[in-house]
């Protein structure tokens, strides 16, 4: 089974002409509110893919009916804390004709966990289980500490990426998934390849999964690679592209345990994604990825 720790948000998302500026008030003629937040994203396409899925997180008490997608995805819910007086995360998000966005992002309950929440999780895990990881919690080093201790494998999205990620323990990390701007700012370099072979020196001894959006992506671990290409799609929204990536790619590695056919399903499953578009709804089944891959 997956322990994703990680955020749920609920993205407001508003149609405006142009930013608001400082002391307008700007009328908005679109709205809609749907799920999103890395985490969510992350176990509902684990799931999706077929995995025993737990989330473990938070959501303010009133916005109950945010869960739907995760529960019609088959993620279990039982670790996620409903909170009184604590605001969901939360992100305010215009979006202008030209499509840019201009976003406002309010951690709220993703930045709540407790060490007893972190711990009654951690106790319904067995030795072959994952935790899976992203920077939208807090307590992210408890967590990797205290599932190490507990001798799981542990999966890493360091993102979004912040100045805190270096110094937490990575040596503990079995997986590492980063896309290329992730590479460069952990590594501190500016060229793919620079990061690339960073990433090896860096963590000799964890496995990296470096994504590179339409080209692909590579596995790295100490002198081997493995790169498997993007499949050829005509691409409408890369929104959760990531997010679907490594939620099948960690389904299919905990029950496969092969890490190119792993690669190359979540290289479908994502290719399927962004061509449709939004988040949560973009990420496909297990039965359409199958049929994408006899194609
Ligand atoms: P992120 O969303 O975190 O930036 P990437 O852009 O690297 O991550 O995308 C993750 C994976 O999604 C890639 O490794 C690739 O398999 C797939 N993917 C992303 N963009 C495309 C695309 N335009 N066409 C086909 N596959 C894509």
């Amino acid at each position: 089974a997956v322990f994703n720790f990680g955020s749920i948000n609920i993205d407001y998302v508003y149609k405006v002409d142009h930013f608001v500026a400082p002391g307008e008030t700007l009328s908005s003629d679109g709205y809609r509110a749907v799920l999103g937040g890395k985490g969510a994203n992350q176990s509902i396409a684990c799931a999706k893919a077929g995995a025993p899925t737990f989330h473990i997180g938070a959501i303010g008490a009133l916005d109950a009916q945010m869960l739907t997608p995760m529960i019609d995805a088959n993620v279990d819910l039982s670790l996620v804390s409903k909170l009184d007086d604590v605001a969901s995360g939360h992100a305010i998000i215009q979006v202008t004709p030209d499509a840019e966005n201009s976003i406002i992002l309010f951690g709220g309950a993703n930045q709540t966990l407790t060490s007893q929440h972190i711990d009654n999780a951690l106790a319904k895990a067995s030795v072959d289980d994952w935790v899976l990881l992203q920077n939208e919690t807090n307590a992210i080093a408890q967590i990797i500490d205290s599932a190490s201790e507990k001798g799981l494998k542990i999966a890493f999205n360091p993102a979004p990426m912040t100045n805190s990620i270096q110094s937490l323990p990575i040596d503990k990390i079995d997986l590492l998934v980063v896309n290329e701007i992730e590479a460069m700012q952990l590594t501190e370099t500016a060229s793919e390849h620079a990061a690339k072979v960073a990433l090896k020196a860096q963590y000799p001894n964890t496995n990296v999964l470096l994504t590179l959006g339409k080209q692909g992506v590579m596995f790295l671990h100490d002198q081997k690679e493995i790169k498997v290409d993007a499949f050829k799609v005509d691409a409408k929204d890369t929104t959760a592209a990531g997010d679907t990536f490594i939620g099948y790619f960690l389904a299919c590695y905990t029950t496969l345990e092969n890490v190119e056919s792993a690669m190359r399903t979540a290289c479908a499953a994502s290719a399927i994604a962004v061509t449709r578009e939004g988040a949560a709804p973009s990420i496909p089944k297990m039965d359409e990825v199958s049929t994408f891959l006899s194609q």
